[in-house]
């Protein structure tokens, strides 16, 4: 009978993919879901690749749902994004965010050198009314600008360079840190990344992931990093999966990574245990 369902909710993914009607029918359905708060952050540690302590975790979204189980971002963050939800939705999960980092920090005293990531969508990122609400968010949860970071995609920032400077500009100026995600997957230029007030880039886990394939990759990642250091800006790799990937990346230089070969994205709960043990 597992089988069964399983393979019904392939089908209603396919579907799901395809037309308006569809997008439609999953757009009612995350209006039910986050009235109802079936939406979930999970953590996953980023550590210093020195020396493998805990630097902070990135906030990766989870639909906890009724009938389908656990959905990934990756179906649902488009769906989020084309209607218009991902606004409220992005909100929530900050909000949310913000106020576990301030709780483990109240908690725990090596929790407070620690801080959060959290993915900034396109759709958020194009609202004038962002940087408000990000500091409303501070405020309400009491965690400090400089614990938050926020993760934006390299293409949505040179989508338009020059309205990014700004709104990049308003973000810094909360105190928070600012992150270019997916670096290497689209086309930056030297002239905007020094422009852009931001303190770090996310190396694409596809770099990662075909260094040890494809040794040109290598030479890419060495680039980047040499590229990100020269501008002052931290480098973290995400994708880490074996401990060949973290030797190259350290000896590369590379400054923080995340991967399975630290840990898979966690519940709150077991994201908890990881701050505990780095006491
Ligand atoms: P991303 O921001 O590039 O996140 C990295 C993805 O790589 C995550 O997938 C993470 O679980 C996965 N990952 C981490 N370590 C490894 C590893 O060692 N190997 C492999 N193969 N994968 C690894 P996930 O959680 O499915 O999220 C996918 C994407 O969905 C994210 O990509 C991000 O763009 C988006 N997303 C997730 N949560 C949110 C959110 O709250 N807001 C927004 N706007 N987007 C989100
Ligand atoms: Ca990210
Ligand atoms: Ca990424
Ligand atoms: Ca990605």
């Amino acid at each position: 009978a597992k089988q069964r369902g399983k393979s019904r909710i392939v089908v209603y993914n396919k579907k799901m993919r395809e037309g308006v009607v569809n997008v439609l029918a999953m757009e009612q359905d995350l209006i039910r879901a986050l009235k109802a708060g079936e939406f979930e952050p999970y953590f996953q540690p980023i550590v210093n690749l020195a020396d493998g302590t805990l630097y902070g975790f990135e906030t990766l979204t989870r639909w906890n749902h009724p009938d389908r189980g656990m959905v990934s971002p990756g179906e649902f963050i488009p769906v989020a994004e084309e209607t218009g939800l991902i606004v409220e939705l992005g909100i929530r999960i900050l909000e949310e965010a913000c106020h576990v980092m301030e709780g483990w920090r109240q908690k725990y005293p090596a929790a407070r050198d620690l801080n959060i990531a959290v993915n900034i969508s396109a759709r958020q990122f194009s609202e004038a009314a962002l940087a408000t609400s990000v500091g409303r968010i501070l405020d309400s949860t009491g965690l400090p600008a400089s614990c938050l970071k926020l993760e934006i995609t390299e293409t949505v920032v040179m989508l338009d360079a020059v309205k990014s400077v700004n709104q990049l500009n308003m973000l810094k100026k909360l105190g928070i840190m600012l992150s270019i995600d997916d670096f290497g997957t689209g086309y930056s230029s030297m002239s905007y990344l020094q422009k852009f007030p931001t303190d770090q880039l996310k190396i694409d886990l596809s770099f990662v992931q075909r260094m040890e394939t494809a040794p040109e990759n290598i030479e890419i990642v060495r680039a980047i990093v040499n590229m990100a250091h020269s501008l002052r800006l931290r480098v973290v790799a995400e994708g880490i999966e074996t401990e060949r990937q973290r030797d190259l990346l350290y000896s590369l230089q590379c400054d923080y990574g995340q991967g399975y070969l630290y840990s898979k994205p966690l519940p709150k709960a077991e994201a908890e245990e990881f701050v505990k043990n780095s006491e």
